[in-house]
């Protein structure tokens, strides 16, 4: 078995980054959406791809493997002339992890050619798979996406955007979608907008990303986000918006916020930076402790570090040393092996920790192999006392919408209460941000969030 999918065995799974550009400027789309994905990299590393469209038939490339590893001047040189392109990175958060899992997912029906990339998890994928086959369908690929694909192809004779909102009536769950035939780019947020996406331009084009992030990195203004059930059609037209039905209260992922977008991205209106800085002021209020210094655990935990220094009034240090080339895979399968990840991912700088009663802050503690890593190593670096905070609530449900967290017996937070987590991870003392601070840290979103790995309550029942 490959290391890699050794290590992702036991994982604890994010999402997918997608990215989309509509040319109308003469623009090399292959190469945009290549920078695109570069920047959305931390969603997903697990495999990349690049499809694009030239009016008359869609061609692309995808491999495992990070975005550089996946692409080089060869494989983009022949993505060339293109005028439409998608492109995904993915972390699995259903299927295995062979590269026919890989996105974006291209497939050629009575129609043409449509390429699909997708963000989110299905809760009844299970059912309309099995519904499809029951009426002769054959699947090449475990991935749930493959069944939006599919139910579109075969409602298309009504046209795509009649196909598309059929589809979407059927489907259930977490989905931020880019899909692309050889003259359309079309964006789709799910209903309750649980993956956030955004649209931007890039001269006279169109560009659609995950997070803004990716707009920076090509050079591209931010529109809007894409609303919750909005359906966005870009063609040799222009831009088409339909606004589907959608539930009283949205359900955007707040571990966005947490932990997963780019702390420079800005979503449904909220600065991720700030609403983890937020985080860190509010656990000050809500946590207090006596100490010497605040650190973070690089890199989510280092703004609300901030945060929580700047509330509490004691100096901030930089006390742990990352290992910038360990990605956020690090994750291994045995406890020895992640109890090592977290060794080779950090260290701590005893000449900043010694002596001294340290509060560190952290962004969420799942199994609580990195906070009691931590503990340990602050310890043996000669830190006097050690404190933990966490900037979010304890992670105490399983989600079901593409954030892979482990089951409910893995979930430290599931099965213990504060003080003996506290113990277990041999903190002095430990602090989790309240369910009402965290609500603070994103008051103003143009969505209301989800909240389910924290209170069990999901916006979705899953059908499985
Ligand atoms: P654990 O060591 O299992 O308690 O995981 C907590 C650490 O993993 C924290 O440092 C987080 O920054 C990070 N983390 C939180 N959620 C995820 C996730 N879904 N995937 C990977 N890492 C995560």
């Amino acid at each position: 078995m490959h290391p890699r999918d050794v290590l992702l065995q036991d994982k604890l799974g994010e999402e997918c980054g997608i990215f989309g550009i509509f040319d109308r400027d003469g623009l090399a789309v292959q190469e945009i959406t290549y920078y695109g994905l570069y920047a959305l990299q931390h969603r997903g590393q697990e495999s990349a791809g690049i499809a694009v469209a030239d009016g008359q038939t869609i061609r692309h490339h995808k491999a495992r493997g990070l975005v550089p590893e996946v692409f080089d001047e060869e494989t983009l040189d022949a993505l060339q002339g293109g005028k439409i392109a998608i492109g995904h990175v993915r972390y699995p958060t259903y299927g295995d992890t062979g590269l026919y899992n890989a996105q974006p997912l291209v497939i050629k029906y009575k129609k043409g050619f449509l390429a699909l990339a997708h963000n989110g998890n299905l809760v009844n994928a299970e059912v309309l798979r099995n519904e499809l086959e029951e009426a002769g369908a054959v699947f090449q690929t475990s991935v749930d996406s493959e069944v939006i694909a599919n139910l579109i192809a075969r409602q298309i004779d009504e046209g795509l955007e009649k196909a598309i909102q059929k589809t979407m009536s059927k489907l259930k769950g977490s989905y931020a979608l880019l899909l692309m035939t050889e003259d359309k780019l079309i964006a789709v947020r799910d209903p309750y907008g649980m993956r956030p996406l955004a649209l931007g331009r890039l001269g006279h084009s169109y560009v659609v990303a995950s997070e803004s992030c990716a707009f920076d990195a090509v050079d591209a203004e931010f529109i809007r986000d894409i609303k919750p059930g909005e359906v966005i059609i870009i063609s040799q037209d222009g831009l088409k918006s339909i606004q589907m039905p959608v539930p009283l209260k949205s359900g955007l992922c707040v571990f966005e916020f947490i932990y997963f977008a780019r702390a420079d991205s800005t979503i449904d209106g909220i600065s991720v930076y700030g609403a983890r800085k937020e985080a860190g002021k509010i656990l000050a209020v809500e946590h207090p402790v006596d100490a010497d210094l605040v650190i973070g655990v690089p890199d989510s935990g280092t703004t609300a570090a901030l945060g929580y220094a700047e509330g509490s009034g004691i100096p901030f240090g930089e006390g742990l040393i990352k290992n910038r080339y360990v990605g956020r895979t690090f994750i291994r399968p045995s406890q020895v092996m992640r109890e090592q990840g977290v060794r080779i991912k950090l260290n701590a700088l005893r000449k900043i920790i010694k002596g001294k009663r340290i509060v560190m802050i952290d962004d969420s503690i799942v199994r609580g192999t990195t906070s009691k890593k931590i503990v340990e190593m602050l310890r043996l670096a000669g830190a006097r006392e050690v404190h933990i905070r966490i900037s979010s609530p304890p992670v105490r449900f399983p989600c079901y919408f593409g954030i892979d967290t482990p089951t409910k017996e893995h979930l430290i937070g599931a099965k213990y209460g504060v003080e003996e987590i506290c113990r277990i991870i041999g903190a002095d003392s430990l602090g989790y941000l309240s369910i009402d601070g965290l609500l603070k840290t994103v008051e103003g979103s143009s969505c209301d969030l989800c909240l389910g790995c924290f209170t069990g309550e999901y916006p979705i029942e899953a059908e499985c």
